[in-house]
């Protein structure tokens, strides 16, 4: 009998089993019982959830699920086509003006998913001659969009603008494409937007800016980091070319891009997942549009969050001290605890399950080798006694391991 590579699954998987990088997805539904959206029930139990993106609280925000009621009413729940065809429906293109005006931008573009938005405008900026600049620690859909273009890719070490600055200087392609995270998913850091925009009108490369985590969270009224480091507007939006995602703070779906008005013309034209993809439905649009206005209005999501952060930072440097594990210099609510290996991370991630918490474990390749972590996520749906629940659970594991560590590998 002749053997087949489609033989080789179950011994591939068992090896990811081996190398504790096996991921199981969890069954959710969010606990009636509990307002707000950070309690969840997992196989039939209810867990305080520290792992969602919806970072002000808004993915089952009444207001949010009225407007997409109501938008259904009118358009139904899908679009029916791209919208090169017929799927651009009135709430779509209400949404693209409000994005824009929002980020301090001429125009926007709404697309469907923010992963299918990196790869895609990526080969439409960028090809074969070209050369593109990638922070080490960039999403995954940078890194896929950068590959696919076919450009010349330099990557340099995590906000090292020292090395970026020479590989500036060295290259001599024509279109130069400089991509970083704006705050850095698995770290919760930011990058130095106004070094690297500086560096970018210097050697005259175009900035792709992915603000997945900063829209809504950070600037003023949530305007994102253009906002927060005071560079929207006409003046700089010739070299930036800034990018959100919706489905995180924002709490619905889908993804924008937003520039200058040529350039987004031009993505419009040239990018394949917006041309031949079914557009989002004008549900999503609607329930979008209503968030833009509490993004706008609701400072005390920011404030309340931002005293969470403080809560949990405090707690947990008296609560972990000489544990070994780290907490990341984080100032968002990505608050990473850099545990390092992967089998005592997943250890930390079960011993909280068992007391009703759920934070994930980050293992590699989500991130660099001997870097694995809980990434603990916080959201304005929280309150103070969950994240004392938190500190407290994770303070009595760590005193825990240091009596009887992980040993298995
Ligand atoms: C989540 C994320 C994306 C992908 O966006 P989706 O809308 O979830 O597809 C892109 N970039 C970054 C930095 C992200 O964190």
């Amino acid at each position: 009998m002749t053997t087949s590579w489609l033989d080789e699954f179950p011994a591939r998987v068992a090896e990811l089993d081996r190398a504790h990088l096996r991921r199981q997805r969890r069954v959710v539904v969010p606990d009636s019982a509990a307002e707000g959206g950070a309690r969840l029930v997992v196989d039939g139990q209810s867990m305080l959830a520290f792992c969602s993106n919806d970072y002000l609280g808004l993915a089952q925000y009444p207001r949010l699920v009225k407007a997409a009621c109501d938008a259904a009413q009118v358009y139904g729940v899908g679009s029916g086509s791209s919208p090169m065809v017929s799927g651009h429906s009135a709430a779509n293109a209400a949404l693209e003006l409000e994005l824009a005006a929002f980020v301090g931008l001429p125009r926007a573009l709404y697309f469907y998913a923010g992963f299918a938005t990196n790869i895609s405008i990526v080969p439409a900026l960028v090809g074969p001659g070209d050369a593109i600049f990638s922070d080490a620690l960039n999403h995954a859909c940078l890194i896929d969009g950068a590959r696919l273009s076919r450009a010349q890719i330099h990557r340099f070490a995590h906000a090292d603008l020292a090395a970026l600055e020479h590989q500036l200087a060295q290259s001599t392609a024509a279109r130069k494409l400089v991509m970083s995270d704006a705050v850095f998913s698995m770290d919760g850091d930011s990058a130095d937007i106004v070094a690297l925009l500086n560096l970018c009108e210097r050697y005259d490369a175009l900035l792709l800016l992915d603000d997945a985590h900063g829209f809504g969270v950070v600037g003023p009224q949530g305007r994102g980091s253009l906002a927060q480091a005071r560079l929207s507007g006409l003046k700089f939006s010739r070299r930036i070319l800034y990018m959100a995602t919706l489905g995180k703070a924002a709490g619905v779906a889908g993804a924008f891009v937003a520039g200058d008005d040529a350039l987004v013309e031009w993505l419009l034209q040239k990018t394949r997942s917006y041309t031949f993809a079914t557009a989002a439905p004008a549900m999503l649009a609607s329930a979008l549009r209503a968030s833009l206005e509490i993004i706008q209005q609701d400072d005390w999501r920011r404030a309340h969050l931002q005293r969470l952060i403080a809560r949990l930072r405090t707690g947990l440097t008296a609560g972990l001290e000489g544990s070994g594990w780290q907490l990341s210099k984080s100032q968002t609510p990505i608050q990473p605890l850099l545990i390092g290996r992967n089998d005592e991370a997943l250890a930390v991630m079960e011993g909280l399950l068992a007391s009703g918490l759920w934070v994930p474990a980050i293992r590699p390749p989500t991130v660099p080798e001997g870097t694995a972590r809980l990434r603990i996520a916080l959201s304005a749906a929280h309150t103070e006694a969950d994240i004392d629940q938190l500190v407290n659970a994770l303070s009595l594991l760590a005193q825990a391991f240091r009596s009887s560590p992980v040993t298995s590998c």
